[in-house]
């Protein structure tokens, strides 16, 4: 794990979680659930941090390779998201299907 200890505050219409500042700015910031949904996750605050579109592609790259045993990409916090979303995913029993690519899943904004 990663010497983060907890996933930053969700705050609607917040900020991009994983760059904090950003110039250019992002296109649009979306709602990435740090346990996908189709992963077992649910839909709560606790469950849900705000990030860019580049930050969220690399969330989930990230968690892809952890799922095959070679994490190496990221940045720190995109690593710590991952980290987060795949041991929930493992404490949970591994429900639903493996999120490979983020274009599995349905972002919400
Ligand atoms: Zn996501
Ligand atoms: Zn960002």
């Amino acid at each position: 794990m990663s010497q983060l200890v907890a996933i930053p505050t969700f705050v609607k219409d917040g900020p991009c979680t994983v760059h904090r500042y950003h110039w250019p700015k992002p296109l649009r910031i979306v709602n990435h659930h740090v346990q996908p949904l189709e992963m077992g996750g649910t839909d709560t605050s606790d469950n849900k941090v705000r990030v860019c579109d580049t930050g969220h592609y690399n969330i989930h790259r990230v968690m892809a390779e952890i799922n095959h045993g070679f994490p190496q990409s990221g940045t720190k916090m995109e690593r710590f998201l991952a980290d987060v979303g795949f041991h929930r995913w493992v404490a949970d029993g591994k429900p639903g299907r493996f999120v490979y690519q983020l274009w599995d899943i349905h972002a919400s904004q």
